[in-house]
């Protein structure tokens, strides 16, 4: 069966459809500048050139009629028909509490992660146009939600709720959820296949360091915290976003700036992080740059950043008491050579011994600890398609 992936934002959709039976990638897709001027389309079918459409795209629905016409094109396409696409999987943000798996989309489930919308106000809308429009353009083909929080609904209630009053907690639903669920629970299964074990009798912590970045604890295949919260603000360092501050600063900033809270938490959220500290830029490959020339500022970013890190790693260590592994994955964790050796240095007395050699790889899946270390580090590139395609199939096929 293939199955089409679908992960739809507010102006752009990434899609790939995936031969099941192989689990393999017969092809990619970016739309971008959905409803702006200069609506494009690249395709790249697995073994063959870039295809690129550049006709303007009003809407979410014109984008993705777009997207299937090109799966079933002459020479780019991957499908004779659209009968040949078995079903869709979408990624969603947020599914609140309701759901902690994978679900078959129905009207109830629409209507549930409509509720979800104040929680994810900026991802959750353009993620049921996506649903919405596909649901028009292939009425016949059943469809699944995979949710970036479902994964971390196993956390016990000690690590989720906030000290706050507990009413916002019941009234508003103000507790951590999560997110790049998906990605860490990919990542966790390929450790202990890596391992040798089996998930349910493993311990690891998974460090997906994208743009944005988050850390959870993983005790048996199930979440036991992660980093992320109520919203992806909070946390590690990244890119442009904040991570954990006090919060008083928010406050305090207001007032010396005349600035509202709004405007205080776009800053906190587009002007933060390592792109706040080094003035330089949120790409690592930039601030990497600009620390070896001598940037102040671009140095010290990667070792707040770095610490950040190592922070969360110690604590999980505490929470999981021990671990079998330390795991790194997404733009960063998978290709920063750099960032991986100062944040894994000096744990040795937590049982990480970094081999310097087996760190310089990019992108592999491979182990990169010495064989000494007690603690595993693993380099695991993340591959969020694949587990929404492989959730659908299952569902589907259940
Ligand atoms: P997103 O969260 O948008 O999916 P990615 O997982 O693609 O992000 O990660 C993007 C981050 O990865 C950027 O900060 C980028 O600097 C970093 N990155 C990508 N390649 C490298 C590299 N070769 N060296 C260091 N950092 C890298």
């Amino acid at each position: 069966m293939k199955v089409l992936v679908i992960n739809c934002g507010s102006s752009s959709l990434k899609y790939q459809v995936l031969e099941m039976e192989t689990e393999s990638l017969l092809c990619k897709g970016l739309v971008e500048r959905i409803g702006i001027e200069g609506s494009v389309l690249k395709h790249e079918k697995t073994g063959m050139d870039k295809y690129k459409l550049e006709v303007p795209m009003k809407d979410h629905k014109e984008a993705i009629g777009h997207v299937l016409e090109t799966l079933i094109h002459e020479t780019h396409g991957v499908a004779s028909c659209m009968d040949e696409i078995g079903a869709v999987g979408h990624r969603v943000v947020h599914a609140g509490e309701k759901y902690a798996s994978s679900v078959r989309i129905t009207d109830d489930v629409i209507l549930a992660l409509q509720d979800c919308v104040s929680l994810a106000p900026l991802h959750n809308p353009p993620n049921l146009l996506g649903i919405a429009a596909c649901q028009e353009l292939m009425p016949d083909t059943p469809m699944v939600g995979v949710f970036d929080t479902a994964f971390h609904q196993t956390m016990p209630a000690e690590s989720y709720i906030y000290a706050i009053p507990y009413e916002y907690y019941t009234k508003y639903g103000v507790r951590r959820y999560g997110f790049h669920g998906t990605s860490h629970r990919y990542v966790s299964e390929r450790a202990a296949a890596m391992l040798g074990k089996k998930v349910s009798e493993t311990k690891v912590i998974t460090c997906h360091l994208g743009n944005g970045a988050s850390i959870t604890a993983i005790d048996g295949g199930k979440v036991i915290d992660t980093s992320m919260g109520f919203t992806p603000l909070e946390g590690l360092v990244m890119g442009t976003r904040c991570g954990d501050i006090d919060p008083a600063i928010i406050d305090f900033i207001c007032k010396k700036e005349g600035l509202t809270i709004s405007e205080v938490n776009n800053i906190l959220n587009k002007k933060s992080g390592v792109l706040g500290i080094s003035g330089v830029s949120s790409d690592f490959r930039d601030i990497e740059e600009a620390a070896l020339k001598g940037n102040e500022r671009a140095e010290l970013a990667l070792k707040v950043y770095a610490n950040k890190v190592k922070f969360y790693i110690g604590a999980y260590m505490a929470e999981l008491n021990g671990a079998d592994a330390v795991v790194f994955t997404a733009g960063l964790g998978e290709n920063g050579i750099l960032m991986r050796r100062m944040i894994c240095s000096d744990m040795e007395n937590l049982g990480l011994v970094l081999c310097p050699k087996r760190n310089e790889v990019k992108g592999q899946e491979k182990v990169i600890s010495t064989d000494e270390s007690p603690v595993r580090i693993l380099l695991i590139p993340t591959n969020e398609e694949l587990m929404i395609a492989k959730d659908t199939y299952e569902i589907i096929n259940k």
